[in-house]
């Protein structure tokens, strides 16, 4: 299997090659040149491996089918050291429950962070270390975070002795919850930089420093967005598995309804579904920021500037643009990469929009690609967390409830439906208990962290004080020692 950009660049490139990169060299993402496909009866073994063998051997097979550089024997422990029951504390790894007859909902929260990045981000961890031990060489990870991500990232990398984590925050705008978690971390080779600022300054910190080429070069800087192609795929895998548990024969379509913001987690399901996966419909859920929802009803991607990007209470969707937006064009447009690199490029900089809706591919978007949209607002989330909770007495994350909103604005008799979780209550305890008026119960172990002592640095959002604390913190010499 080989990798192409989005933008039409002649290299074709393994899978190792791809693995620590963000951006293909001419700005595009990168995609396999063509979708394995998966015809009945592989679909048929697929569901007894997953029914037989569980989560991890399913990871493995599907992963196998794009990943052929590295040995068999080696990728499968490196699935079975990220899928592990005890790191999602559930031996189905991401576990459907019925709300009620043909309404589901994916766990995929169930991991360290609970968020469902997590799944792909475990998986990175082990995958990156791998590389970095055949290649001998080390990876410091720089990375902006309002929450989600970068809790994952590190504790993914946590530990990980080719690699550190430098990871930029707004000085005092996480939520407790998030600030507890990233902050009692105490690895030596996770760096927390808590910026005083807001997001857009650590982005902006992050992009600064990486088009940096010599010192990226030198100190052998990375990142972990999400436009990363194996985090991609590693997403594609829970697809598979609550088709699975949704469905009994492999002739049954379900629908999908996916809580979206850069389209990362949508995209994968656009992946399993080119590779055959029964899905009918893949719904895009947004909340306010709903320039998703905007293009799939109107064909105008219309980016929206960081100033009119609004603060919801699903800060997690909350974008501008929406990064992986461009490997989806790509395939609505017949994978026609100059027409992309048009759409994408400088022009899309200039004007902040494009406008799809009088292309004849514009009506593959339903018909050919399955895509459906809605948008949910605060009083809509609100709505429909205490709907959960009063009629099938579940708690639902904010997040979540955007995809259930809109879910249940699609929902088919006969379809069954599944709703993805992206994240847990307890993570955004403010908003369930202005819905519900208490708080989502804390484990032990999380009250427990809320106390624990903390480590991580204030500094100013200044390029050059950021890249000081990266040279004072040199990983080779911890690669040595060991
Ligand atoms: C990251 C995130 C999303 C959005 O996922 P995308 O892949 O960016 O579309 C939704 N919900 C939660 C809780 C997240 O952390």
């Amino acid at each position: 299997m080989k990798y192409l950009s989005t933008r039409g660049d002649q290299s074709r490139r393994q899978f190792s090659d791809i693995l620590l990169e963000g951006l293909a060299p001419d700005g595009g993402l990168y995609l396999p040149e063509q979708y394995p496909r998966i015809d009945a009866a592989a679909l048929a073994r697929l569901r007894v491996t997953w029914n037989e063998l569980g989560y991890a051997e399913l990871a493995f097979q599907l992963l196998s089918l794009y990943i052929d550089d590295v040995p068999s024997e080696d990728l499968k422990a490196l699935c079975q050291a990220a899928y592990r029951a005890d790191v999602f504390s559930d031996p189905r790894i991401a576990p459907v429950r019925e709300l009620e007859s043909g309404l589901h909902v994916l766990g995929l929260s169930n991991g360290p962070t609970l968020a469902f990045k997590d799944m792909a981000m475990q998986l990175l961890g082990h995958l990156f270390e791998y590389e970095l031990e055949r290649k001998n060489d080390f990876l410091n990870v720089l990375g902006a975070t309002s929450g989600d991500t970068g809790s994952a990232a590190e504790y993914a990398m946590r530990g990980k002795s080719r690699i550190q984590v430098f990871m930029t925050s707004p000085h005092g705008r996480m939520s407790p919850f998030q600030q507890a978690q990233m902050f009692t971390l105490m690895d030596p080779n996770i760096h927390n930089l808590s910026v005083e600022g807001v997001f857009d300054d650590c982005q902006d910190i992050v992009k600064a420093v990486s088009s940096d080429l010599e010192f990226k070069r030198a100190h052998r800087i990375g990142t972990v967005n999400s436009i990363n192609w194996a985090r991609m795929l590693a997403q594609v895998v829970y697809y598979f598995a609550g088709y699975f548990q949704v469905t009994r024969q492999d002739a049954q379509y379900i629908d999908v309804s996916v809580p979206s913001g850069n389209f990362g987690n949508v995209c994968a399901g656009h992946v399993a579904r080119m590779m055959g996966l029964p899905i009918r419909r893949l719904i895009v859920a947004t909340n306010e920021n709903d320039v998703l929802d905007e293009f799939f009803k109107t064909g105008v991607y219309q980016v929206r500037e960081a100033a009119r990007t609004r603060e919801t209470s699903s800060p997690s969707m909350d974008i501008s643009k929406a990064s992986n937006f461009e490997r989806f064009i790509f395939d609505l447009l017949d994978r026609d990469a100059q027409s992309t690199r048009q759409l994408f490029g400088p022009e899309l900089s200039r004007t902040g929009r494009f406008d799809l809706s009088r292309h004849p591919n514009f009506s593959h978007v339903q018909q050919r690609y399955g895509f459906f949209s809605g948008r949910s607002t605060h009083a809509n989330r609100l709505e429909t967390i205490r709907m959960a909770h009063e009629k099938w007495k579940d708690l639902i994350d904010p997040h979540t409830a955007d995809g259930l909103k809109v879910a249940l604005d699609h929902l088919e008799q006969g379809v069954p439906m599944l709703v993805l979780e992206t994240a847990l209550p307890v993570k955004f305890a403010k908003t369930i208990q202005e819905a519900l008026d208490f708080s989502p119960p804390l484990s032990a172990s999380l009250s427990d962290m809320m106390n624990l002592p903390r480590r991580f640095q204030v500094l100013p959002a200044d390029v050059d004080l950021i890249k000081q604390f990266i040279v004072k913190h040199p990983l080779h010499v911890q690669v040595t020692k060991v």
